[in-house]
Formats: C-alpha cells, sequence, structure tokens
C-alpha cells in the first residue's frame, strides 16, 4: 500500500487553560476541518505538583461531542451530572458522552491533591454528528488492564482505545468509527498503521522522534495526513517515539462552537447556554468524600 502525503505540521503550543491547567495544544482554532471529526487534543502535563498544587476543572458544561481522558501519569477524579464517578489512574481512560448535555467536574484526585506528585495526560475532544449530538450522555471508564495491546515485533507497544491498530481491537464502544492508540516505538522501529481510504489520520508525537510518511515530526508535533487512500508509517528515530494515533471518518457539517458547546448553528448554542442557565443540564450531586457541592 501507498503512503498518504502529508498535509501539515503543527507544533503544539504550550498554553494555560482555565484554573491554571498547563496543557501543550496542537490543534490551532482555523485548522479545525484539517482534523474533523476531531476537535482539540490537549496534552496535560507532563508537570511535576507538590502537595496541594494540583489543579483542575471545577464543574462546567459540555454538549455536543465527547471528551476522551487518557491518563499516564497521576490521577483525575471525575464526577458528572449523569451519576458517573471514577478515578482515571495512570493508563486507564475514560470516554464521555456529553451528548444532549451534562455537567461535569474532572479535578485531582485527593491523594494527588494531598501529596502532589507528576501528572500527565491528554484530553481528546471527538465531535458528534448533527444526528446525534442529542443523544443521552454516557459515561464509559476503562482501567489500564482493561486497554488491549500487543508488543511489536522490535519491542514497541501498542495500546488501542478504540479502532483497530497492528491488528489489535480497541475497547470503547464509539458513537462512530475512531481510531484512538497509544504507541511506543524503540529505536529505529516502525509501525504501519492502515487508515480507510476518505478518513483523517492524525499523528501527535509527545517523546523522543519520529518519521511520518518521510515527514520529519519532532516532539511535540500533530501531522495531519491527508485523506487519499495509503497507509501511515511511523518509524522512530534514534532514541524512540511515543506517540498517539487518531483517525476517523470527517463530518463535514457546518460548526458553531462557544467553550464548552459544539453546535451546528447559532442557534443550537444559544439554546445550549440557556439549557445549562435554567438547569436543564443537571447538577453534579455528591456521593462521596472530596467534592462537596
Ligand atoms: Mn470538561
Amino acid at each position: 500500500m501507498s503512503q498518504r502525503a502529508v498535509a501539515g505540521v503543527i507544533a503544539a503550543q504550550r498554553q494555560v487553560e482555565g484554573g491554571g491547567f498547563v496543557v501543550r495544544r496542537p490543534f490551532p482554532m482555523g485548522r479545525v476541518d484539517a482534523i474533523d471529526p476531531f476537535l482539540l487534543l490537549d496534552e496535560m502535563g507532563p508537570v511535576e505538583y507538590g502537595p496541594g498544587e494540583a489543579i483542575g476543572a471545577p464543574d462546567h458544561p459540555h454538549r455536543g461531542f465527547e471528551t476522551v481522558t487518557y491518563m499516564l501519569a497521576g490521577e483525575m477524579e471525575h464526577r458528572d451530572s449523569n451519576g458517573g464517578h471514577g478515578v482515571i489512574t495512570p493508563g486507564a481512560v475514560q470516554w464521555m458522552t456529553a451528548g444532549a448535555g451534562i455537567v461535569h467536574s474532572e479535578l485531582p484526585s485527593d491523594q494527588m491533591m494531598q501529596r502532589g506528585g507528576r501528572m500527565h495526560g491528554f484530553q481528546l475532544w471527538v465531535n458528534l454528528p448533527a444526528s446525534h449530538k442529542m443523544i443521552p450522555p454516557r459515561y464509559q471508564g476503562y482501567e489500564a488492564y482493561d486497554i488491549p495491546s500487543t508488543t511489536l515485533p522490535g519491542g514497541g507497544t501498542v495500546r488501542v482505545i478504540s479502532g483497530v491498530v497492528a491488528g489489535v481491537v480497541g475497547v470503547v464502544d464509539t458513537t462512530r468509527s475512531v481510531t484512538y492508540a497509544h504507541v511506543t516505538l524503540t529505536p529505529g522501529e516502525e509501525l504501519h498503521w492502515s487508515v480507510p481510504e476518505g478518513h483523517t489520520a492524525l499523528v501527535h508525537t509527545f517523546g523522543g522522534s519520529t518519521v511520518v510518511n518521510e515527514t520529519e515530526a519532532p516532539d511535540g508535533t500533530m501531522v495531519v495526513c491527508e485523506r487519499s487512500a495509503g497507509d501511515v508509517v511511523v518509524t522512530a528515530g534514534e532514541h524512540g517515539a511515543e506517540l498517539l494515533l487518531l483517525g476517523g471518518e470527517p463530518l463535514y457539517e457546518p460548526m458553531a462552537r462557544y467553550g464548552p458547546f459544539v453546535m451546528n448553528t447559532r442557534e443550537e448554542i444559544v439554546r445550549a447556554f440557556e439549557d445549562y442557565e435554567a438547569g436543564r443540564l443537571g447538577t453534579i450531586v455528591a456521593t462521596g468524600s472530596g467534592i462537596s457541592h
């Protein structure tokens, strides 16, 4: 199979999010059509927190898309207005379908707050098509040992959260076909990723150095491939490579987005704000220690 041409290599920008979160974000707003159906990828940290320093995102709403949290170090505690609750530990993933609307909090675990420690993870936003923006909210949590993985011939590893990579089928039941995998390659090792023609294929590098279809991708870059037919071949540099693979069928729909809401029209955004203000996206009911509302 031929290799896809590379459409662009985007350097991730470090920026401070609400609450003081330091994130590395490779998706600039102006290029969102190139990454459709994805909306955003935040790399949280890596950062070392002292006791009492860790921060997160208190109660806030979402509507019209899905948020996916994947932790590599540290612990985040999630609560939502749909009754979802869990601590996302290293290697674990949480796939939250906001759909018609949800209010959630994403905060360091009590232990993380008290003791501090290393925090490193990713949050991905996956858009929903107009036909599915108002589906009921849903929460899927998987522990590290639930994530299917394989060891490559050269000693690297592939963990598949969703979709199929290297013959491994991911664990998450996704609304649409979305591929999300975490790949670690040994020096010089190569991985072939087959992506259906017409689908978006993105590679986010976050360790070592990588060559994607003969294009250099230093640490902290997002490689956007053309949607033509052809494979994506990632090759590690002399110090190995660590990267995420993101694939999916683009929606090609009009988008209206404001803050935590991603809809198709401005009227739908206005309605989302009205529904949130009126409490129709729900509230979080505290069920345990740590967070009270
Ligand atoms: Mn959120």
